[in-house]
């Protein structure tokens, strides 16, 4: 679960909290997108095309709006009873520099990072040293990886669209280079 004791004062880093990220939209409290209770941000942008997917409004670049990581850090911080913040979309991952440093300051503010993105782990660790995709998954804690697949959405595993998708502890699958399951994959359906 998340640590929701951690301090919620922000080392200031002006060079990250004014960068913008691109949105296709805020949910300031879900119960549903991750453990505990969570701001969820929809990247607008998504190459993967999954057939079946639930959000063909977010796959366009262009388009969304765009906020300040600032913004977005401050509208957390005004909900005290927020566990963490969700990274989902869209892919974060087509915008990892601001969506990297959203999961750097949010973090440093005490926020657990959950991120979803369409890509593999494999290919993420890979290429890490490309387009800042090193930086976002270093700040994440759990990453939901893989395309949805909609021959695999029933039942519907939690968290996931579809049970092809892996619920990834990040930092341990860094350590370890390879993949390594976060216990958040087998704690059931409420
Ligand atoms: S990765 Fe997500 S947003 Fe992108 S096409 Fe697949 S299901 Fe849709």
């Amino acid at each position: 679960m998340p640590d929701g004791n951690r301090p919620r004062e922000a080392p200031r880093s002006p060079g990250l909290e004014y960068l913008q990220i691109n949105v296709a939209g805020v949910v300031e409290e879900s119960f549903s997108d991750g453990p505990g209770i969570r701001c969820v941000v929809f990247a607008q942008g998504c190459r993967h095309r999954c057939p079946g997917c639930h959000n063909p409004e977010t796959h366009p670049l262009a388009g969304g709006r765009w906020l300040k990581i600032r913004d977005v850090l401050d509208r957390m911080r005004k909900n005290p009873i927020l566990d963490g913040v969700t990274l989902s979309g869209g892919d974060p991952f087509e915008q990892a520099e601001g969506f990297g440093a959203l999961a750097e300051l949010a973090k440093k503010n005490g926020y657990h990072v959950m991120t979803y993105t369409g890509y593999l782990f494999e290919f993420l660790l890979e290429h890490r040293e490309e387009r800042g995709w090193g930086r976002l998954l270093a700040w994440t804690d759990v990453l939901v990886d893989g395309r949805f697949d909609p021959a695999r959405r029933f039942p519907p595993p939690r968290f996931r669209g579809s049970d092809n998708q892996r619920i990834i502890d990040v930092e341990r699958s860094l350590e370890l280079r390879r993949v390594v399951r976060s216990e958040l994959e087998r704690s059931r359906q409420n």
